[in-house]
């Protein structure tokens, strides 16, 4: 049996009940035949996968907080420090029921590859608690946080491992959780990115992912002779990285027809109202229905199905697998060029093999929404050096680390044989840099 079929079975055998973290574990693994084959004997001589499979440290913690009503609540926190050959771990905090070991272990797992696509020194980690913010008094979260800050401080630092935010997790939790990291450690530090900008925050990082996926989406068009000028995008979500993505296609001439959440979607054919829907979602926290209350020109559907409206790109930026094979159908069908994801791992594996067979170009999440985290670590290296940069100087290394992302994992690609596989040459990419520094740092 080849070595990456061995690592398969084996992390199939010992984490059978986490279907995202094997999800997410074959999709490297697979596109890592061509590295690991080539020199089969001296990476299971190191058992460099089996290695990289196996977060460094996994904490879960107890969560209790009282809720409104004098009530006390119980979650469970978790925080998955994956992978530490490249830099202290970096990755988000998400707040979702649906959060478990699996899901966190999934997205520590490829934020490994992730950051190191970056360029910059970040290793891999995550973690959150299945606490849901929906629906919850400030007083509530900021409760929770501070419970979840209590334990969690114990683990991190600006040298150890710098949190951030995810699904759940915006600039009100990071707010309340640094506050109460600073009270119990008596330390400033950037021990979590996504601050805000009076205390330490910067300038950029909100709309980071959601311009480093329009970044990414561009210059890859713009390499197959085409633009974003006058296309049409279908977006899912209407979280951070959707609310920013659907601003910068409009800047750079394109029209974004499509938003979604948790309970509908919205269609509207003049192109999404940015500022409306942030008004909506950033501000008063509430559902997409609100939306097409203050617009006429659009409509709401319950439900899924934003990927059968007609589109030349579609953007994933809702959560993992939100993209299943019939809708992969239905963009082709329609005559979808490209797809980029915002959210990681939003699209099953069965639906990209399936975009990749039919010429749709495909970058993945890993690749496709790295500004998020490359921005963390630009705010890493602010606060390190006490100073705060521009948005101009912010965004403009923010575009220069996607175009180099681009051509990273297509030159990769290429170098492998698998030119426009970007699958492909984003994990061969990310993880050829974390298993060098792996190796010259020993059995550790
Ligand atoms: N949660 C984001 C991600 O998935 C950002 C992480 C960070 O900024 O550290 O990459």
């Amino acid at each position: 049996m080849s070595y990456v079929d061995e690592v398969i079975e084996l992390v199939e055998k010992k984490n059978a009940s986490e279907p995202e973290f094997l999800q997410a574990v074959k999709e490297v693994l697979n596109s890592l035949r061509v590295v690991i084959e080539a020199d089969e004997e001296k990476y299971r001589k190191e058992a460099l996968l089996e290695r990289i499979c196996e977060p460094e440290r996994q904490i879960k913690f107890r969560v209790p907080w009282v809720d409104d009503k004098g009530q006390v609540q119980v979650n469970t926190g978790y925080r998955i420090q994956f992978n530490s050959a490249i830099g202290p771990y970096k990755g988000g905090l998400r707040l979702h029921p649906s959060v478990n070991t699996g899901i966190i272990k999934f997205l520590g797992f490829e934020q490994i590859f992730k950051n190191s696509l970056t360029g910059l020194p970040i290793g891999g980690g995550k973690g959150g608690s299945d606490f849901d913010p929906k629906g919850k008094s400030d007083r509530e979260v900021m409760a929770f946080c501070q419970s979840f800050m209590t334990e969690l401080c114990k683990h991190i630092g600006a040298d150890t491992d710098v949190p951030a935010g995810d699904i759940g997790t915006g600039a009100r939790e990071i707010g309340y959780m640094f506050g109460q990291y600073k009270r119990i450690k008596g330390v400033y530090e950037g021990v979590l990115t996504g601050k805000g900008l009076t205390y330490g925050g910067s300038l950029a990082r909100t709309e980071a992912t959601g311009y480093g996926l329009l970044y990414i989406t561009e210059e890859m068009m713009k390499c197959h002779g085409d633009t974003m000028e006058g296309k049409t995008v279908v977006v899912s979500g209407a979280g951070n990285v959707a609310i920013y993505a659907i601003q910068k296609a409009h800047q750079m001439g394109a029209k974004v027809v499509t938003c979604s959440d948790s309970t509908g979607w919205v269609y509207d054919p003049d192109g999404i109202d940015v500022e409306l829907l942030k008004e909506i979602k950033e501000v008063k926290r509430a559902r997409l229905t609100e939306y097409v209350a203050a617009r006429p020109s659009a409509q709401y559907h319950e439900g899924r199905g934003v990927w059968q409206v007609k589109c030349d790109i579609a953007l994933p930026c809702a959560t993992q697998n939100e993209l299943l094979i019939d809708d992969a159908k239905l963009l082709v069908a329609n005559g979808c060029k490209a797809v980029c994801e915002g959210a990681n791992m939003p699209t099953t594996i069965e639906a990209t093999e399936y975009l990749q067979a039919n010429g749709v170009l495909f970058i993945c999440g890993k690749a496709a929404n790295a500004g998020g985290v490359a921005t963390s670590a630009l705010e890493m290296s602010q606060n390190s050096e006490r100073l705060s940069w521009t948005f101009e100087e912010v965004d403009s290394k923010l575009k220069q680390i996607m175009v180099n992302i681009y051509h990273n994992i297509d030159d990769a690609a290429k170098k492998y044989g698998l030119e426009g596989n970007y699958v492909a040459g984003a994990n061969i990419a990310g993880f050829l840099k974390v298993a060098e520094a792996m190796e010259a740092q020993g059995v550790c």
